[in-house]
């Protein structure tokens, strides 16, 4: 594609789109196009540590670097109780419902004090143990497996949360960058993260 028609292209962008770019799709791009991405942003005026964001996605995140937004994400008030006596973990959360023929179900990160952690799970592990098995034949297939994993990754929360918060870090390294300096933006954003 001609390099003009490409630059043309962003500056027509809307600026949230420009943004996603520049927080995502980055490593997908030349060269010589990140740099029109990265004047652009200037020219329009955004937030200027987006440039940074930019360049960030174009190496990997370091060990000490992912360890360092572990501490920082673990050392928030909790998202849901919002209480700071304990550090923050993550687990996952599985929901399973079933009707009939339909069977719906989803394993998302959580991230949140350990009590609240064990309040989520043991209220999932209820409502999936209650609601999970009438469908067919998917919800007597993976019920069971659900209600299990609650319990296995129960008994190896501390490692597994360890490991859950690295690919998450890995994964919003470009949102986390933006709030690592700002407590309540990050535990806000930690918070939609949970009610997603
Ligand atoms: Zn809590």
């Amino acid at each position: 594609m001609d390099l003009q028609q490409v630059k043309e292209r962003y500056a027509k962008m809307k600026d949230a789109e420009l943004q996603h770019l520049a927080k995502y799709e980055i490593h997908q791009l030349r060269p010589e196009v990140v740099e029109y991405v990265k004047e652009e942003i200037t020219k329009r005026g955004l937030d200027s540590r987006l440039t940074e964001v930019v360049d960030n996605q174009l190496r990997e995140l370091s060990n000490e670097e992912i360890e360092q937004y572990i501490q920082t994400i673990q050392s928030l008030p909790c998202p849901k109780c919002t209480l700071q006596f304990e550090r923050l973990n993550a687990s996952l959360i599985h929901k399973i419902r079933s009707f009939i023929f339909m069977t719906n179900y989803e394993s998302k990160i959580y991230i949140a004090c350990d009590t609240c952690i064990s309040k989520e799970k043991n209220k999932q592990l209820l409502l999936n143990s209650l609601l999970g098995w009438w469908g067919f034949p998917w919800g007597l297939i993976k019920t069971p497996v659900f209600i299990t994993k609650h319990f296995t990754e129960n008994a190896k929360r501390e490692n597994f949360g360890k490991t859950i918060l690295t690919e998450f870090v890995q994964d919003n390294a470009s949102e986390l960058y933006l709030r690592k300096d700002n407590t309540a933006e990050l535990q806000y954003f930690i918070k939609r993260i949970n009610e997603y």
